[in-house]
């Protein structure tokens, strides 16, 4: 029976109702999505042997005919042993299957047999045997075999469903696979890259056979390191769709010009420079410039700022919001999580005191009828900036005239969050935020829904923040350096890891430190204890008695990883820093070095249990540039740690790797940009095939791939 991408696993030879339920539970389930389950390695079965050459240890492949099939017992230990002796005119050699007795059935003399494996010294046989090997049974007449004799696949298991089940099933599937009419490749790709069609190309990962012309080890070599011209056919294709769905995602958005009119006047101007207690830096002019140009542009803003922690981006923010409300619109501005919305929130109260901008706050806290108010006063328009989590995008929130939204700290929004907020009212302009989730050389093909601003500059008179690495026989010695510290008037920070599983040890821990510190350390300061369980009135109250210098020591867990802005705090003391990723860390040291004085960041450290973290701890002792941070965490832990997981924004890639395939990634977004322009170069309407495009998209591969 013949099968196509689309058939349902169930229906696969060899899979049936109970193995597609384990398939399903891990996403596969079409044929489709089995033919994408790529083997993680490949073993090289072709190296055939007469079984006289044999030497222990070296994995080889015999052939010959089975002389001898039986089972037994071992007296004492009661272990079922099957044994199979095969010869090839060169010689015979024992094979011992352990605990398998179904084998009686499988082998019987007379058969010929291939076997894979390395053969070792055997007591009871005095010589070589093999024990355990790989089999397979050649059906009289037939030399197609799947398991040996060629480079096999080698695959994670899925359920009960182990590597050899796994290939026998892919194998017949691509047997009995229709070629696809309609490659998600264009035919210009595929021959501009040399990129095999989809079924052969299937066929070449799964059981790949060396091209003649080539030499088999070097051959291997690229095979493990997946750079044959089938693999990287799929890492493309997967990097060619993410792109054009973002393209296509920021195109719906350009083709429909927006219908406010956003001017600037001398008196907007004057406006944000009362507003401002000091010079914008280079960088930041440069931004607001690019910004204000897409405000006052007739297409919908989608802009990406990027700027390492402490260079001054909720500045640029709060500059973009007074131009939009100057104009008549309402802005919204975003955080990832409570804590760093109500700092925001006290930032921008802060700054647009003097003005009579109407500011309020919406999270899932905010409820009965104060919610009410807040929503009524959204959209009667009233409110000119709602600032808040992501309940700002919930149902039942309405605007009256959304002209701008600003979201802060963009990695912990996928895409679709993204895309759900741009499509809110009438079509908002977008800024979002971030101190360097992803390195410069990522940013735009990863982002590339979006525009990209760069604020490369730290404003005028910070003092570089030292960084040091300290054990625990050195805490005594840390500690009066926070005594020193404290005397001199400035305030110091110490934090907590969040510690897997269990926020409770973690909050624990930050407890009882908290405690010991103030008893028995600095039993004359003042010791506070932030952590995420306190009410948000109680973590504004802390945060206000700490930014007015009531509170001298801010015990934490890592709530206070982003945005927290207190000039006057100089040390930063970070426990467990091994735990830590480097972003994290980064971002964790961007709360000290904010004013004009010297800020020392000490890095506690157990023990460094491997050479990654030490490499990690070394970098931050190393640099202080953000963008570097984020390239070594990059190289050194790979794109799927260092983003996160399902917050990410970033779909999972099968086949492609961003750091490894970065410049495969470029040439996925030229292809796909060139693609969608031709496209819509030839169509009569563009504006509908866009539509097309976007509605035909979405039901092959969905916003999820992408968000
Ligand atoms: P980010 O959000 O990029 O980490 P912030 O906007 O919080 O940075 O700014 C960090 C600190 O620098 C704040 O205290 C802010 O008031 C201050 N700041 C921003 N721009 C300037 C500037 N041009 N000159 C002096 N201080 C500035
Ligand atoms: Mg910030």
């Amino acid at each position: 029976m013949f099968v196509r991408f689309d058939t349902p696993a169930q229906y696969v030879k060899g899979v049936g109702p109970q193995r597609a339920k384990m398939l399903a539970n891990v996403g596969i389930n079409t044929a489709e999505d089995l033919l994408k389950y790529r083997p993680f390695r490949y073993e090289d079965r072709t190296n055939f042997r007469q079984i006289q050459e044999l030497t222990p240890g070296n994995e080889t492949v015999i052939q010959g005919t089975i002389s001898y099939a039986g089972g037994f017992s071992t007296p004492r230990r009661r272990v079922k042993i099957f044994e199979i002796l095969v010869g090839d005119g060169s010689g015979a050699i024992p094979a011992k299957f352990f605990n398998q007795p179904y084998l009686s059935k499988v082998f019987s003399k007379g058969q010929q047999v291939i076997l894979y494996g390395a053969p070792r010294m055997d007591s009871y046989s005095q010589g070589l045997a093999f024990v355990n090997p790989e089999y397979e049974i050649l059906p009289p007449g037939s030399d197609l075999t799947i398991d040996t004799g060629r480079i096999v696949p080698v695959y994670r298991r899925v359920g009960k469903l182990a590597t050899r089940s796994l290939r026998h099933i892919i194998f017949n599937l691509l047997q009995n696979l229709l070629e696809s009419e309609d490659d998600p490749l264009p035919e210009k790709v595929l021959e501009k890259f040399g990129f095999p069609r989809r079924l052969d190309a299937f066929k070449r990962i799964h059981f790949p056979g060396c091209p003649p012309e080539q030499d088999p080890e070097a051959f291997l070599k690229e095979l493990q390191s997946w750079r044959t011209s089938a693999q990287q056919r799929f890492v493309f294709e997967e990097f060619f769709l993410f792109q054009l769905g973002l393209q296509i995602v920021r195109r719906k958005r350009e083709v429909v010009p927006k219908t406010r009119e956003i001017l600037v006047s001398d008196l907007i101007r004057e406006r944000i420079k009362q507003i401002l207690p000091f010079h914008p830096t280079k960088a930041q002019k440069k931004v607001l410039k690019e910004i204000v140009n897409d405000l006052c542009s007739d297409q919908v803003m989608s802009r990406l700022l990027q700027g390492d922690v402490g260079s001054g981006k909720t500045v640029v923010a709060i500059q973009a919001f007074v131009t939009v409300v100057e104009n008549g619109y309402q802005s919204a501005l975003m955080a990832p999580t409570e804590i760093l919305a109500e700092q925001h929130l006290r930032t921008v109260r802060s700054f647009l005191r003097s003005t009579p901008y109407r500011v309020s706050y919406l999270s899932n806290k905010v409820k009965g009828k104060e919610r009410k108010a807040i929503l009524a006063q959204t959209k009667s328009g009233e409110i000119d900036l709602l600032v808040g989590t992501h309940a700002l995008i919930q149902e039942g929130v309405e605007f009256k005239d959304l002209g701008l939204v600003i979201i802060d700290e963009q990695h912990r929004f996928g895409v679709l969050q993204r895309s759900q907020l741009m499509e809110k009212g009438g079509r908002p302009d977008t800024l979002v935020m971030t101190a360097t989730p992803i390195p410069r050389s990522l940013a735009l093909t990863v982002y590339g829904d979006l525009d990209v601003s760069l604020l490369d500059e730290l404003p005028p008179g910070r003092m570089p923040i030292k960084t040091v690495l300290k054990s625990e026989k050195s805490r005594p010695e840390v500690y009066s350096v926070i005594r020193r510290e404290l005397e001199r008037g400035r305030q110091a920070y110490i934090v907590y890891p969040l510690i897997e599983e269990s926020e409770k040890l973690d909050l624990r821990a930050a407890t009882e430190m908290s405690r010991h510190l103030q008893q028995e350390v600095f039993p004359k300061r003042t010791v506070g204890l932030m952590h995420g369980r306190l009410s948000s009135s109680e973590k504004d109250e802390l945060m206000d008695r700490f930014v007015e210098g009531k509170v001298d020591v801010l015990v934490s867990t890592t709530v206070i990883e982003v945005g927290i802005d207190v000039p006057n705090a100089t040390l930063m003391v970070v426990e467990h820093a091994e735990r830590f990723g480097l972003s994290q860390l980064h971002q964790l040291r961007g709360r000290i070095g904010r004013g004009s004085h010297e800020s020392l960041c000490i890095l506690m450290v157990d023990r460094v249990k491997s050479r990654e973290a030490y490499e990690r701890l070394d970098i931050m002792r190393k640099t202080s540039d953000g963008f570097k941070i984020a390239e070594r965490d990059l190289e050194i832990r790979g794109p799927g740690e260092f983003v996160g997981t399902r917050q990410s924004g970033l779909p999972d890639f099968r086949f492609g790797n961003i750091v490894r395939d970065r410049k495969l990634l470029e040439l996925a977004r030229q292809e796909a940009d060139r693609f969608l322009k031709s496209l819509i170069r030839s169509a009569n309407d563009p504006r509908r095939e866009i539509i097309r495009i976007a509605e035909e998209w979405r039901q092959h591969y969905g916003l999820y791939e992408v968000g």
